[in-house]
């Protein structure tokens, strides 16, 4: 197993991983701030934190909740031997995030990447605010939804996900300490940065 056989096998199965030019722009991040500890939200079949282990310093904390998931990324992640620096956390992200404590600022994460149920974006935000270092940056993938979030829509099954979608977007414009920017790379990716 290496890493295209891993993408293969997702696209195949049709678990949604990360895109080519979305990895591309987080690749570039990841090079420019040299991160010591990298959260992820979503793991899916561990995909997206084996292709950003190599520019992690210390160690990728990674959530995902779908059992089967949950073995696929164990086994992908044990085969390239890299349990020591992908920690896979098992359970729903809302539940963990809101019980994680990190006391001391050292300790706590300097990039966040949240792929995971859109209409818990907001508290996903909230919580990677908590938890990352004063200036750490905060990736989010999918924030335009298809062109459903900045479109007049409100007549489809996924409102929801759109409704709290755009209030993701609000609460990254209001605060005035995040210097946030929309790209317009997959889905929509929103990089924000604490220190302005
Ligand atoms: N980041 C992965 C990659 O690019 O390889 C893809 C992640 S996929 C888009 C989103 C994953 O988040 C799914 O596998 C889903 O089961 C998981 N997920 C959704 N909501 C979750 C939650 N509340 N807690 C934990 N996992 C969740």
């Amino acid at each position: 197993m290496n890493i295209e056989s891993i993408k293969k096998l997702a696209l195949e199965n049709h678990v949604p991983i990360i895109m080519d030019d979305t990895l591309n722009k987080i690749e570039e991040l990841l090079k420019e701030s040299k991160p010591k500890r990298l959260l992820e939200i979503g793991t899916a079949v561990g995909y997206s934190a084996i292709c950003f282990e190599k520019y992690v310093e210390l160690k990728i904390d990674t959530i995902e909740q779908d059992e089967d998931r949950i073995l696929e990324a164990e086994k992908n992640i044990k085969e390239l031997n890299l349990n020591n620096k992908i920690n896979l956390i098992k359970g729903n992200a809302v539940e963990i995030l809101q019980n994680m404590v990190i006391e001391k600022e050292e300790d706590k994460y300097d990039f966040v990447f949240i792929d995971a149920s859109k209409s818990k974006y907001p508290i996903f935000l909230e919580e990677a605010l908590r938890l990352t270092t004063k200036n750490a940056i905060i990736v989010a993938d999918n924030v335009l939804y298809k062109g459903y979030v900045l479109g007049d829509y409100n007549k489809h099954k996924q409102r929801t996900a759109v409704r709290h979608l755009r209030e993701f977007l609000q609460m990254i414009k209001e605060n005035e300490k995040l210097k946030s920017e929309i790209l317009e790379v997959g889905d929509g990716l929103a990089v924000i940065r604490k220190e302005k």
